[in-house]
């Protein structure tokens, strides 16, 4: 774990390292659609850029302050220099502030590639597979360029199935901690998903099995404490700091659809067919098995979801993690409240921001968001 903790605290020095090792590019990709898989196969280093943990200095001037916590640190860690690391910056998704962060990116650092592929987000329409099949072909050749060198179906293929079972290690993590019979606390689970965001992909599957070979497993669950799902928070981790305190108050967090979490690692690639393909594939397929509403799609919805994840890891509360300013969590949280609330679902909205939140004030609304369940328990969702 101590190797984990270490790249996910410091993505960028991880990167430096791994550059000086291989001598091969090292590139940039935001959340939450890019699927990594493609800059793996050409032999650079795919890193999903995490928040900084440093307050937000000259970059305070680029992006307003109605701007979300992730946004603002990514243009103020590419306008102090923290990101000149990356050798490209690429991004499949269109959420309108992390537009601007990519603008930040190019305003001060011209010199630096950035490929914007923008991934239709209208899923269930005729032309949204075959754009999006377009969208990817752009990208390839795009990366081809930065990184000079050419991609093969041979390479891409291999790199699905390195990242296809780097996913099924993890989500063997998650129904291990579904069933209670494994203690992996939240921060724990954030670690074992945001080092695989930032790491080399080989590396950190070694390292995985390594953790299962370890993990305790028990023959019951403890049944004193109160299990919980984490629900929201899109594009960076929330801080390690707000979790502890959630399992402090008395609950035991059994399950998320956190974007570093359970939504990150919901969907493998197909390994059959065309890989290209596979990647548009994938990317239609991941919003139907989490649904996400930076997506427009009829088929499935958030709450029904979340509702059925409810079930399945017999969670009896949820606790509802939003970036502050993100527009796509606030537009879509009422439909979310007003299912819970239908079904007798107890939730706690807790707003997280980058300066970070008074914690003993959370402390003490996690105590009595636990006791309330405590006492009035909700019934399972059926
Ligand atoms: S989806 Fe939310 S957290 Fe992500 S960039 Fe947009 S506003 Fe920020």
């Amino acid at each position: 774990m101590a190797t984990l903790r270490t790249v996910a605290d410091d993505p960028v020095s991880y990167a430096l390292n791994w550059k000086a090792a291989h001598s091969r590019p090292v590139i940039g990709s935001f959340p939450m659609n890019f699927p990594s898989e493609i800059v793996h196969a050409v032999g650079a280093l795919p890193v999903i850029i995490q928040e900084s943990k440093t307050p937000i200095t000259e970059g305070r001037s680029m992006l307003a302050e109605f701007y979300c916590g992730y946004t603002r640190s990514v243009a103020d860690q590419a306008s102090i220099g923290e990101l000149d690391v990356f050798d490209g910056f690429v991004v499949a998704d269109h959420c309108v502030q992390l537009l601007g962060a990519v603008d930040a990116i190019r305003y001060s650092r011209p010199e630096k590639p950035v490929h914007f592929a923008q991934f239709t987000s209208a899923m269930d329409d005729a032309w949204t597979k075959p754009r999006v099949d377009g969208r990817i072909s752009d990208l390839k050749t795009e990366i081809e360029t930065v990184v000079r060198a050419r991609l093969t179906d041979a390479d891409l293929a291999r790199s699905i199935k390195a990242f296809n079972e780097n996913r099924r290690l993890l989500r063997h993590f998650y129904d291990l901690r579904r069933s209670g019979r494994a203690r992996i606390t939240a921060s724990e689970m954030q670690l074992l998903v945001k080092s695989s965001m930032v790491m080399d992909i080989h590396e950190h599957t070694a390292v995985l099995l390594e953790l299962l070979d370890r993990i305790v497993v028990r023959d019951e669950a403890p049944d004193d404490l109160v299990r919980l799902h984490l629900s929201g928070h899109f594009c960076h981790a929330p801080k390690p700091e707000i979790l502890d305190v959630i399992e402090e108050s008395g609950g035991l967090v059994v399950d998320d659809d956190l974007y570093t979490g359970f939504r990150y690692i919901s969907t493998d690639v197909p390994e059959d067919g065309d890989p290209l393909a596979a990647l548009s594939t994938w990317y239609l397929e991941r919003n139907i098995n989490a649904p996400c509403p930076t997506r427009v799609t009829n088929k499935v919805d958030w709450d029904t979801y979340l509702l059925e994840s409810l079930e399945a890891s017999r969670s009896v509360g949820v606790v509802v993690l939003m970036a502050k300013f993100c527009e796509p969590h606030m537009l879509y949280y009422p439909e979310l409240r007003k299912a819970l609330e239908a079904h007798g679902v107890q939730s706690l909205l807790i707003e997280t921001e980058h300066e970070g939140i008074p914690i003993e004030t959370l402390r003490t609304k996690m105590e009595t968001f636990v006791e309330r369940i405590r006492r009035h328990p909700s019934p399972l969702p059926a």
